[in-house]
């Protein structure tokens, strides 16, 4: 998928590299008590050392800990038994603290992987460099009253993981897709909820162009990207734009940008001139951080079935197409929903089920999975009615219907409507005599040579009966007496 951009000069090869700031699912901030709940009013969850009071300590929470090499064990990376915490210098407003505490020489987790799915099917690994943990800064506000900024400081202090990739990947549609799976990853694991729109998950674009396999250029980092499709347009413009530059006889600057949805353009924040003069040094105020390896063996048995296995054992184990297993490992919900119903079930048609019936209502009713009036065990007993030949499959689809709209269960729908289907071979027999009297033409032809016609005598059937039929039971009836 590595798509070229054609310049005017020649060809140019996109380079990409992703560091996402994943906010780690833990009650507590990283380093005090205070809460972590979406949505409190500003300031409300301020403890102390979040407010940068001087000689407040940090204390390190254990579960952000925890979540970080769980979460670099799913990304098969190095776990670091040893790791530091390191102050970070700069200046923000809403960083009271005057630097981060981060990690830098020796991150917590070191070098990994990801695949990732590409549109044609096709995977491609790309590799991770680190991932480390940090605190996230407060939040400056500039529209709440003209001429005044606010500071909340509600954000400042929680626990984040920076997960930074390699430059491994060659166009927006492989960055998008890297931030797909690895925000699955985080949500299987349970260390992120993955909520972009929230700011749970942000990302940083590092991109540059090259000549095809060419030495790398010079990058621009475009700064918290909180939505895939905006990420894809500011990567294609930035890469657009470096291309023009260059071939004007221009040299890219490296430097941080900021991406405006408004008008689809990337433009100058910072030069990276002395980006790297933070000053890092080991928080003198922390501890290095050990961990055992037992904890970490611990923690490796207790990870959940991850998507790309659980993928591979769809299409392995259960027979199903590439693409459905892709459909349903994409979210940890729909894969638990579907595996609830292929219980003891025919595993290709309940994945049909899910992905195209009852997907398809929920997206037409604009409703997410896990509010799905049709619950799991609901659309099984569905399932159940037409394996023994209670309803047919059509018959089944307007029970789905009625089962989202009433939220009732299939057999008291197919009871109280009389929907139960037709088996009894009188009745059928009766129905296909009938049919043949009425249309001596279409039997003949059919006699005649012209077999497909049995498809339209099923139609007539099927129609009279009201598609309560046993559509099975018809066929062989009519062959059978079709046949003379
Ligand atoms: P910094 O601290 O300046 O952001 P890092 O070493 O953390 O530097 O790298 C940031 C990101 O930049 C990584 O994701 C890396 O893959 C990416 N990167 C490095 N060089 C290039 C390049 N030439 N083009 C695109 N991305 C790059
Ligand atoms: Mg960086």
């Amino acid at each position: 998928m590595a798509e070229l951009l054609t310049g005017r000069t020649g060809e140019w090869e996109i380079v990409i590299g992703l560091e996402v700031h994943a906010q780690i699912v833990a009650k507590a901030k990283l380093f005090s008590g205070a809460s972590t709940a979406f949505g409190a009013a500003p300031n409300e969850q301020v403890s102390l050392v979040d407010a940068g009071m001087p000689g407040m300590l940090p204390v390190l929470n254990a579960e952000a800990v925890r979540q970080a090499v769980r979460t670099g064990l799913a990304l098969n990376a190095r776990i670091n038994l040893h790791s530091i915490f390191a102050r970070k210098n700069f200046f923000y407003p809403d960083m009271p603290q005057g630097y981060q505490i981060s990690q830098y020489e020796l991150p917590i987790v070191g070098e990994g992987e990801i695949e990732i799915d590409l549109p044609d099917g096709e995977t491609k690994t790309v590799g991770v460099e680190r991932l480390h943990i940090e605190q996230d800064a407060g939040k400056s506000m500039h529209d709440q009253r003209p001429g005044k900024s606010h500071i909340d400081l509600n954000r400042s202090g929680v626990a984040l993981m920076e997960i930074v990739s390699k430059p491994d990947m060659r166009s927006a549609e492989e960055a998008a897709a890297y931030v797909n799976k690895l925000r699955a990853i985080l949500r299987y694991v349970g260390s992120c909820d993955g909520n972009m729109q929230e700011g749970s998950l942000r990302c940083d674009a590092n991109v540059s162009v090259r000549r095809p396999g060419g030495e790398l250029g010079t990058r621009c980092e475009i700064k918290n990207l909180n939505s895939i499709r905006f990420m894809r347009q500011a990567i294609d413009f930035e890469a657009a734009r470096q291309v023009e530059l260059i071939e004007d006889g221009g040299k890219v600057d490296q430097e941080t940008r900021l991406y405006d949805a408004d008008t689809g353009e990337t433009r100058s924040m910072r030069s990276k001139e002395d980006a790297h003069d933070y000053r890092y040094f080991p928080d003198p105020d922390l501890l290095p951080l050990d961990v055992e390896q037992a904890y970490v063996d611990a923690l490796k048995a207790g990870l959940p079935e991850l998507p790309d296995a659980k993928k591979r054992r769809f299409i392995e184990e259960l027979g199903l197409s590439p693409y459905d297993a892709g459909v349903l490992v994409a979210e940890r919900e729909t894969a638990a929903y579907f595996e609830t119903v292929a219980e003891g079930r025919d595993a290709k048609q309940a994945a049909n089920w899910v992905t195209s019936e009852l997907m398809g209502q929920l997206n037409r009713a604009g409703i997410a999975l896990a509010d799905s009036p049709v619950r799991a065990e609901a659309l099984g007993g569905l399932l159940d009615l037409i394996a023994d030949r209670t309803i047919s499959n059509n018959i089944a689809k307007d029970v789905l219907n009625d089962m989202f709209a009433s939220g009732k269960d299939a057999a008291a729908i197919v009871e109280e409507k009389g929907l139960k289907q037709v088996s009894d071979t009188g009745a059928l027999e009766a129905a296909v005599d009938k049919v043949m009297a009425e249309n001596p033409d279409s039997v003949a032809e059919y006699r005649g040579g012209n077999q497909k016609l049995i498809g339209w005598f099923m139609g007539q059937i099927m129609k009279a009966s009201g598609g309560k039929a046993n559509p099975q039971m018809v066929n062989e009836l009519l062959r059978k007496k079709l046949a003379g």
